[in-house]
């Protein structure tokens, strides 16, 4: 127990939950001209509050220094553009949205999710601190105000009128170094009837399934509904519905209202999802202790399959540079002398390397010219969009390895 640290959320205790040692930013891809210089590391360690059981790291970086140029580009991938669009559908129908209504999206990034009430006619707003990514979502015709969204954020916007019937956070709740300011801030900006749909990562998978490639610099809080729940209260809001998303290895997606708007009652599945948590003994210390080990297990397992291909004269490339796969490689020391290189579609990392790695990253193209034995798949959660976009590796004997939960060849 480390006392000189408080929780995020209610100030308790923190106890370790896992330590991934030291690591670079996983968004802090390098140009050719600054592999010779140093890089900073900073240590990447979870920790969960005692009293409150909220998984969280310390400030290791101010939020500044992370958010102001951000290389995810959240329109590269077709499954998660999709899975936009259904959104939109849904929700619209959902809350009967129309001309009338204001949809606020807070991390709205390149607009990729926004465009699609702007489709439809529906007033929108996106909030994003990231300059470079806003720019994006301007060209996509959607306004977009650069700035991190706080309480300060939030009553400004309220008090000239701006407010919402449809406030969303996707997997950007996680990011938000200060989480009670940025909760209240929903409230603030929520009409009296408005609804909140947040997604997030979901804390019972990341440990059911050794995920401890999500825990990264950018993300200081990692959710359970049980915390969520806790936090949403103790703001002045009702979490009244939930889903269960396949987004990220599975998420979590909390609808939530002002706690005395009784237009929409408590359903089922809030207590039901409780209840299977509770269950699963998230609502107790213990739980959390044994994950550590997992994760450890899980290293190992993979470099010992690394090496034997290695030993027997495979090639092995990777694909995607996603956040993730720079936790996971930096983790287990996977550089270079295992992957040859990686691969991704967004042309902005595409003639970078990874953090901390060094290994470079080329156009999916490359891949059909060198032909490797193995693809080690860093965005195992989009694996099966990856797996048919690349199905022709088969055609010269190569194989897929998918590193998470377990590391299998397929
Ligand atoms: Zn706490």
């Amino acid at each position: 127990m480390n006392n000189d640290i408080k929780c995020r959320f209610c100030g308790g205790p923190l106890a370790a939950f896992v330590d991934l040692g030291m690591s670079p930013l996983c968004e802090s891809y390098l140009a050719q001209d600054q592999l010779n210089s140093m890089e900073p590391f900073y240590p990447l360690a979870a920790y969960v509050c005692s009293d409150c059981l909220l998984v969280q790291l310390q400030e290791y970086v101010a939020p500044e220094h992370i958010f102001s140029e951000y290389a995810y580009f959240s329109a590269y991938s077709d499954a998660w553009l999709a899975h936009a669009r259904q959104y939109v559908e849904m929700i619209t129908e959902r809350l009967r949205l129309g001309p009338a209504s204001h949809v606020i999206e807070l991390g709205s990034n390149d607009g990729y999710l926004l465009q699609f009430f702007v489709e439809r006619g529906i007033p929108v707003l996106g909030i994003d601190p990231a300059a470079n990514v806003v720019k994006a979502a301007e060209q996509r015709g959607v306004p977009t105000l650069v700035r991190f969204f706080s309480i300060e954020t939030a009553r400004e916007l309220a008090e000239a009128g701006t407010m919402a019937d449809l406030v969303i956070g996707i997997n950007v709740l996680a990011q938000a170094a200060n989480l009670n300011s940025f909760v209240e801030g929903i409230r603030v900006i929520l009409k009296p009837r408005g609804v909140c749909t947040i997604e997030f990562p979901r804390l019972l998978k990341t440990m059911t399934e050794n995920q401890f490639d999500q825990i990264y610099h950018e993300h200081f809080c990692y959710f359970s509904g049980l915390t969520a729940e806790k936090i949403f209260s103790a703001h002045g809001m009702r979490i009244f519905d939930v889903e269960e998303l396949w987004t990220h290895g599975g998420s979590l997606r909390i609808y939530a209202c002002h706690a005395g708007d009784t237009t929409h009652p408590s359903l089922p599945a809030v207590s039901s999802l409780m209840l299977r948590e509770r269950e699963a003994g998230l609502d107790r210390l213990e739980t959390y202790a044994d994950f550590a080990e997992r994760v450890r297990a899980t290293k190992r397992k993979l470099l010992s399959f690394l090496i034997a291909a290695k030993s027997c004269g495979k090639s092995l490339v990777g694909y995607g540079a996603p956040g993730k796969g720079n936790t996971l490689l930096n983790y287990c020391g996977i550089r270079a002398d295992f992957l040859d290189y990686t691969v991704d579609r967004n042309p902005y990392k595409q003639g970078k390397y990874l953090p901390g790695t060094h290994i470079p990253i080329f156009p999916p193209e490359k891949i059909a010219e060198t032909r490797p034995d193995y693809v080690l798949v860093l965005p195992w959660n989009l694996k099966d969009e990856i797996m048919a976009q690349l199905s022709y590796i088969r055609g010269w004997g190569g194989r897929f390895v998918v590193p998470i939960p377990e590391v299998s060849v397929v």
